[in-house]
């Protein structure tokens, strides 16, 4: 057998899957740099305090057994958490897993989701990958929604699935409350509202999974709780939602390591988001050094990163030469509407002065 061979070969040979054949695979660039702004991490480790009870907890597992299936403490914490109930709650292994279980659930091959992009390519992605059939909308060349467009769009299709961000990745927009509502009035069926940095925003919009019964509010404890590396997101939506996607989910999906995480950072809840209203300071502070930086336009950003368009100089051009100066941003210039872009994750004071040296010397 041939140690490799072409996508073709493999799916005329294996019967793969054809309509992946022009799906690439996740790729933002994992590289060991000393300014990572590439993938909106938090640029703060937890606590010590939260590690150490972290190692505490895990130090008195009983890792022979599988986790609890249904893992109600986490729930019942969360829910606390939020002020929901418990049956609302539902955690995975970050909220891309939300995502694929809830595409699972509610898409197919019969069926359509809906996107408004430029946005999360996972939700694409997924749904792509789900063999969910796939329909783009547009936003406003500014990255804003037009709620008339995006009202007819979902008026002619009829999409089972509609995907909103809020804010959106990668443009930091966020999408006012009521056209929020307007969208769930007009859904025909679910509508997935993907709130990944609603922390930075200064508000979530859980509170409307009260009156729709088909939005589900989909959050994640990698960015505002510094927490990446433990995988866990969680959705907040009605008990018959969350019953659905039970039919999906893998068992066990959710390990004893990542249920104590879950835990032990609740407990420290406090603690851990306490570096969002800096991380809030200094990303307008960026802002702001990048709007008065010649040959760049930033957009407004309500998240914890701004996109912003290279004027003078070709984006891989001058994503290139940060790299060359030690610091990784986020290329998104071939991203149809995010031409010329690229993306900087909000820093330390100290990451983003070296990007803004490393930017005005990209631009000479
Ligand atoms: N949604 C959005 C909008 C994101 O930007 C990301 C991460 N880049 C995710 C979801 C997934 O995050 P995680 O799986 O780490 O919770």
């Amino acid at each position: 057998m041939p140690v490799s061979m072409s996508d073709s070969e493999l799916r005329e040979r294996f019967g793969s899957r054809p309509d992946l054949a022009d799906v690439a695979a996740y790729g933002a660039p994992q590289l060991d740099v000393a300014v990572r702004l590439n993938t909106n991490e938090s640029p703060y480790p937890p606590p010590k305090d939260f590690m150490e009870d972290l190692g505490r907890s895990v130090a008195n597992l009983g890792l022979n057994r599988y986790p609890d299936r249904d893992f109600p403490a986490l729930r019942e914490g969360l829910a606390r958490h939020v002020g929901t109930l418990t049956e609302r709650i539902w955690v995975a292994n970050g909220s891309n897993e939300i995502i694929q279980q809830l595409v699972q659930a509610f898409g197919g091959s019969e069926r359509k989701a809906m996107t408004f992009e430029p946005t999360y390519a996972m939700h694409s992605h997924i749904t792509r990958v789900s063999g969910t059939r796939f329909i783009r909308a547009r936003r406003n060349p500014d990255f804003t929604m037009d709620l008339d467009a995006s009202l007819s769009a979902i008026g002619l299709s009829q999409p089972e699935i509609i995907f909103l961000c809020s804010p959106n990745n990668p443009t930091g927009t966020v999408i006012p409350d009521e056209d929020v509502a307007a969208i769930c009035d007009a859904a025909p069926g679910l509508v997935i509202l993907d709130e990944a940095y609603a922390e930075f925003s200064g508000g979530s919009l859980w509170r409307l999974v009260e009156d729709y019964e088909h939005l589900v509010v989909v959050r994640t404890f990698s960015k505002a709780w510094r927490m990446a590396g433990a995988r866990i997101g969680y959705m907040v939506a009605q008990g018959s939602v969350v019953k659905e996607v039970l039919k999906v989910r893998l068992p066990y999906h959710l390990s004893s390591l990542t249920q104590a995480a879950g835990l032990t950072a609740l407990a420290h809840a406090g603690e851990l988001t306490a570096t969002v209203e800096t991380i809030r300071h200094e990303r307008d502070r960026l802002w702001n050094e990048l709007s008065t930086t010649r040959g760049i336009t930033a957009f407004p950003s309500r998240a914890n990163f701004i996109l912003f368009r290279c004027e003078s100089a070709p984006a891989p051009e001058v994503w290139r030469r940060l790299l060359e100066r030690g610091v990784l941003v986020r290329d998104f210039s071939s991203t149809q509407g995010c031409d010329g872009c690229l993306r900087v994750s909000v820093g330390t004071a100290d990451q983003d002065e070296k990007f803004l040296e490393a930017l005005s010397a990209s631009l000479r």
